[in-house]
Order: C-alpha cells, then sequence, then structure tokens
C-alpha cells in the first residue's frame, strides 16, 4: 500500500491523501501511487475565481455551469464563486439559491459558491440566505444592465448592510455612481453618441471614486463587512486602502482586463473587450499596478454572453462583459506579478476573506486544489480553444508565455494536458461561520 495518492516533488515537496494535502515539506518520505516531477514547474495553489457569471439556471444560452466550469479547469482554477444577477430566476433568495445549487451540482466540474443579491424588496430574505450558505450578498450601486436585477438606492444599501452585519455576511458593492454614469450616459447618447469614446466618456473614474466613498461610508455606519468588486484604478484601490488603515472592514479586488488591457485596447477590439467600470488609460493602469500589493483579491469577472448581443450599432447597446476565466492564471503569469502574488490573490485571501477554511493554500488538512503551470510554454489564445459556450473572448490571438499543464481537485485530477475529467466533480463550499 502506498503512502499516499500523489507527491509532487520538487525538493519542496507535496503530498496528497484522501483529497486533502497529507503532507508538506523538504524531501518527504513515503511512497504514492504517482508522483509528479515539478522541478521544472510552477505549482499553485488551485485558484478560486471569486467573481464568475456562469448564468444559470435560466440563461445557459449566455454560459452555464458546464461551460464555464470546464474552461475554469482548463485554466488552473479550482472553485469560482458565481454571481447573483444572471440568473433567472436571480439568487435574490432561498428558493431560488436552491435551484441554482442543483443546476451546478449536476453540471459543475469545479468547487462553487454562491453569492446571494441584495436588491430593493429583499431585505427579508438575506437571512434564509446566510443560511443556505451564500459567500457574501452583491449589491449594484448602478444598472446592472438585468432588469430583474434592480440596483440599490443608498437608503436600502445601508439597511442591507445593517442586516448583513447583524447576519455576519459580507456585502459586495459593483461601485459606480448611478447619479453620474445615468446622467452622462443621457447626455452623451441624447448628443447622438454611439461610439466607444463616448461610452468611455460616460462612465469616468470620478463615477467609482464617488460610489465607492458611499459604499465605505455605509460600512463605517453598519459595521458590515464590505469588498468592492472589479476596481479599475489605483486611486480606488488608495480610498479602499486608506479606509483599511482607519478600521474599516473593506478589501477590494481587481481583474486581469484592468491589469492588462487598456482603453486603447477597447478602441481596438470593440465590443468584447466592452466591460464595467471600463478599460483605463495607460497611465491609470500604471498606478493600478503600482498598488497591486494593497489589492485583496483578483477575480476574472467573466461575463459572457450570446454573440448577437455584443453585435450592435450603437456601443452603449453592447452587453458589457469580459470573457476570460478560462485565462485568469495564464494571464496574470503574463502580466509579471510576483508568484506569491498570484497564489496570494487568487487563493490564499480569497479563502480566508470568505473564510472558505477548507481552501486557500498548500497546507497541512485543506482541500488538495492544485494548478500546475509549465512556464515559458508559449500558447497563442484561439477561439477553437475556449471551453466558453461562445468562443468569443478580448484575449483571442494573444500569445501566453505560461501553459497550465493540469489541475487538481480535493486530489483528483480534473484537467490534464488538453483533456478535461468528464464527471461533474463540483460540490458547494460555504462560509465557516464564527
Ligand atoms: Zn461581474
Amino acid at each position: 500500500m502506498p503512502d499516499f495518492d500523489l507527491i509532487i516533488r520538487s525538493g519542496y515537496d507535496i503530498a496528497i491523501g484522501d483529497g486533502k494535502f497529507a503532507a508538506v515539506g523538504e524531501n518527504l518520505r513515503g511512497s504514492a501511487r504517482e508522483e509528479i516531477d515539478a522541478t521544472q514547474l510552477l505549482v499553485f495553489p488551485g485558484v478560486i475565481d471569486s467573481h464568475v457569471h456562469f448564468n444559470e439556471p435560466g440563461r445557459t444560452e449566455w454560459e452555464g455551469f458546464e461551460t464555464g466550469s470546464r474552461a475554469c479547469a482548463a485554466g488552473g482554477t479550482t472553485t469560482v464563486f458565481e454571481m447573483p444577477l444572471n440568473a433567472h430566476p436571480p439568487t435574490i433568495d432561498a428558493t431560488n439559491f436552491d435551484a441554482k445549487r442543483t443546476a451546478a451540482e449536476a453540471n459543475s466540474l469545479v468547487d462553487f459558491g454562491l453569492w446571494g443579491g441584495l436588491v430593493p424588496g429583499n431585505l427579508g430574505e438575506l437571512e434564509g440566505l446566510r443560511n443556505r450558505g451564500v459567500v457574501g450578498l452583491k449589491a449594484f450601486m448602478c444598472n446592472s444592465g438585468i432588469e430583474d436585477f434592480p440596483s440599490v438606492d443608498l437608503a436600502t444599501l445601508r439597511e442591507g448592510m445593517r442586516i448583513a452585519a447583524d447576519l455576519d455576511l459580507l456585502v459586495a458593492a459593483h461601485a459606480e455612481s448611478q447619479e453620474i454614469t445615468a446622467s452622462l450616459t443621457t447626455r452623451y447618447r441624447t448628443a447622438g453618441g454611439t461610439e466607444i469614446s463616448d461610452y468611455l466618456a460616460s462612465r469616468p473614474i470620478e463615477a467609482e471614486l464617488e460610489a465607492i466613498q458611499q459604499a465605505v461610508d455605509c460600512a463605517v455606519e453598519t459595521g458590515c463587512r464590505l469588498h468592492i468588486v472589479h476596481v479599475s484604478c489605483g486611486r480606488g484601490v488608495e480610498l479602499v486602502s486608506a479606509a483599511r488603515k482607519n478600521g474599516v472592514d473593506v478589501t477590494c479586488e481587481t481583474c486581469p482586463h484592468y491589469l492588462i488591457l487598456t482603453a486603447a485596447d477597447m478602441e481596438r477590439i470593440g465590443p468584447l473587450a466592452k466591460c464595467a467600470p471600463p478599460l483605463r488609460d495607460a497611465d491609470e493602469q500604471d498606478e493600478l499596478r503600482d498598488c497591486i500589493s494593497k489589492v485583496d483579491t483578483i477575480g476574472s469577472d467573466h461575463s459572457p454572453s450570446p454573440p448577437e448581443m455584443k453585435r450592435r450599432e450603437n456601443f452603449f447597446d453592447v452587453w458589457g462583459g469580459i470573457s476570460g476565466c478560462q485565462h485568469l492564471l495564464p494571464l496574470l503569469l503574463d502580466a509579471s506579478l510576483p508568484n506569491n502574488d498570484i497564489a496570494r490573490l487568487t487563493s490564499e485571501n480569497v479563502a480566508s476573506r470568505f473564510r472558505i477554511t477548507v481552501k486557500g493554500g498548500i497546507l497541512e488538512g485543506k482541500d488538495a486544489d492544485l494548478s500546475i503551470v509549465s512556464p515559458e510554454t508559449e500558447e497563442t489564445i484561439t477561439a477553437h480553444s475556449l471551453h466558453y459556450r461562445h468562443q468569443q473572448s478580448p484575449y483571442v490571438g494573444r500569445t501566453l508565455r505560461n501553459r497550465v499543464i493540469r489541475t487538481i481537485l480535493r486530489g483528483q485530477t480534473i484537467y490534464q494536458d488538453g483533456k478535461l475529467g468528464a464527471r461533474r466533480t463540483g460540490r458547494l463550499v460555504r462560509p465557516t461561520r464564527q
């Protein structure tokens, strides 16, 4: 009988047994059913992508757990947190949570946590969502683009955060000011604006900063744990960081596209690069990169749509969302973020902020989730290589320098050398309550 199921050897060895990390240390003794020589490879804790939109149930023609989770597995992601708005019905009460959980268990190759929604009218449902095990509540401070997931006014956000604080739930905010973005959108549209430049001008950094400040103020008033998702600029990160220094329990996320693509790329690539907040100028991107040490998590914000929703005459009418979950890890490696930062931003910090204690690092007793990368192995992204339901992404044509060669979820290989696992191995993850 071998001692372990798998040992990954690189001098600092990792042994796996019964789906958990069984031992970690220098030159481990013992035998295993399989050994991997990782001396020439990079080994990361399984990526936890805390921000994906898989749109199931109800909108699987946009994506769905099956295709979305396969794309994740192919890119080294072992757990996703799925956003509440694009499913139909949206995840705003316990019944809808159950419907999504059932769909995910039937179709997901990777583990999943589920976000609940905070919308006007569902404050009475938040406790039910907490009891089901949502990873947090997501609120939009501006139009979400989805009719049955309305944005919160400040009074609703404040009251929702008060309840969330009592329930010990984290609230995540899409922070762009409705007042500023709606007024500028109306101004540019009535003036006949239809171009990418008009869209960019309608969502300035000031709209983001204003909303971040408002959300932080609500966190101060209510004591609620706050997470600002997809911060696009350094000033936004600094605002969050300054609040945290003042004792506010607030963290922030950014996304690969804000680190890799710029407003000029949006102009060049067009609809596939449309997102909100929008891509920023190169100077702003430099500022964001300079303060990456103050960023807490990185998520892909994979937000797909059917191709026809990307084909509109008027750029304002194009679906805003970037398909990118398949390349989260390789993109960050290409962006030259240090490996330790990548592990922290995509796994350790995510697990600790969301209290997923079974995951988040290569440590004895935790789930044996790993992403194994072959460095300096070039791969050009083609539409054909995408596992998404719709084979579109602003990254098609880009050559990546690092390739994920194997993804391990709870000790099981779910992706290896281009081949995906066939079984739906994904399980629900829930925060540990304190
Ligand atoms: Zn999103």
